[in-house]
């Protein structure tokens, strides 16, 4: 069997609003799968689809190759965890962990075996007789882990469990996260709105925008080949010009914008003369110069720098050009760099064909 869970044409309505819309993608055995949209944009609801809490007006979903129209939740070989923990306040740890087990009515000696054993595996050992009001959010949120890992469930759902956390505790458990399952060999489906943090971990990104998958592929390519505006715009893709195709080869394009200004892209598919586009270009992919470039390169601006914001390991621009569009430039700090590109200097904007993005409208 290919996919471990498939959504096939899959459409959820509230009332007259469309949360998914024909939504289809097949989740491999195995993967660390992570859905990636704004606020509003379906995760949750194709969770909630999986787990069994919701049932979709259209489509199907199979789950290890069974329709799951009529299996009920906990008959699903799937556990969730949310994110806020929703453990048992008045329950201590143990007892938190141990509660699916005992409602399936497993033996005491093996509950006792298995809460141990996961509460190893989520680096929480010995705290069985802890009260869950006394655990910081990253043990709660690693209690929350070890009571669906308890169930050796086949897929594990997490809804942005990290969300409550602070940022370094974050990227703890990212990494840890990672290791638990490249350990446990279970298929994670995790739901975030924070693009790092699924670069950080996926396997495979879902961008998900208003019920519709937007793309999928591994963090590289959705970052470096953002297919849809959207996605650019959504992996940090700053700069945008409305153009139309002025020359067009098999090689590269020519674009040109209502004020003249001339921009070209290698790699991007032929496009008709005069068609419409939308290009992008990354912060990080424009190179600032004190002086005009020789020899000029193809893709060249010049402007002003209104802002220029020290970041630690890389500084940031703002540069506005004649026309009063603003792009954003950054580059790594080198020590230097950036002296004589401050706040009121006059710049040159280069960036290479090959790190245009075309968006044809
Ligand atoms: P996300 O998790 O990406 O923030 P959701 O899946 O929670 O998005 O929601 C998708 C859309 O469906 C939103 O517009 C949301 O308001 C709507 N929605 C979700 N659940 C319900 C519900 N139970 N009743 C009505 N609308 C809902
Ligand atoms: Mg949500």
């Amino acid at each position: 069997m290919e996919f471990i869970v498939a959504l096939r044409n899959v459409s959820k309505r509230y009332g007259g609003h469309a949360a998914l819309a024909d939504f289809s993608l097949g989740v491999r055995r195995g993967e660390f799968l992570i859905f990636l949209g704004p606020s509003g944009s379906g995760k949750t609801t194709i969770l909630r689809l999986v787990a069994g809490f919701e049932q979709p007006q259209e489509g199907q979903i199979l789950i290890e190759g069974r329709d799951a129209r009529d299996l009920a939740p906990y008959r699903r070989n799937v556990n969730t965890v949310f994110q806020h923990y929703a453990l048992f306040p008045h329950l201590n740890v143990f007892r938190n962990v141990a509660f699916g087990l005992e409602e399936r009515k497993v033996g005491q000696d093996e509950i006792r075996r298995r809460v141990c054993r996961v509460l190893e595996l989520v680096n929480l050992p010995g705290t069985e007789e802890r009260a869950v009001t006394q655990l910081s959010g990253g043990e709660k949120q690693r209690v929350a882990l070890a009571r669906a890992l308890v169930l050796e469930p086949a897929v594990l759902l997490l809804d942005e469990p990290l969300g409550a956390l602070d940022q370094k505790l974050r990227h703890e458990m990212q990494v840890e996260l990672r290791r638990l399952r490249q350990r446990l060999g279970i298929t994670f489906i995790f739901v975030t709105h924070d693009q790092e943090e699924a670069l950080v971990m996926a396997d495979r990104v879902a961008v998900i925008n208003a019920g519709r998958l937007e793309q999928v592929g591994t963090g590289e390519e959705i970052y470096e080949r953002p297919r849809t505006r959207f996605v650019a715009e959504f992996m940090g893709v700053k700069n945008f010009f409305d153009v139309n195709c002025a020359i067009s080869s098999a090689t590269e394009n020519c674009f040109r914008t209502a004020r003249g200004q001339t921009f070209w892209a290698n790699g991007a598919a032929p496009l008709e003369p005069g068609a419409p586009a939308t290009l992008g270009v990354r912060p990080e992919a424009l190179r600032l110069h004190a002086q005009m470039p020789q020899p000029a390169p193809k893709n060249l601006l010049e402007g002003e720098i209104v802002e220029a914001i020290y970041e630690g390991g890389s500084r940031r621009w703002a540069v506005k050009l004649e026309g009063g569009e603003l792009l954003v430039a950054r580059e790594p700090s080198v020590q230097e760099a950036g002296s004589s590109l401050e706040r009121g200097a006059r710049v040159w904007l280069a960036w290479d064909p090959a790190r245009t993005l075309v968006y044809p409208r």
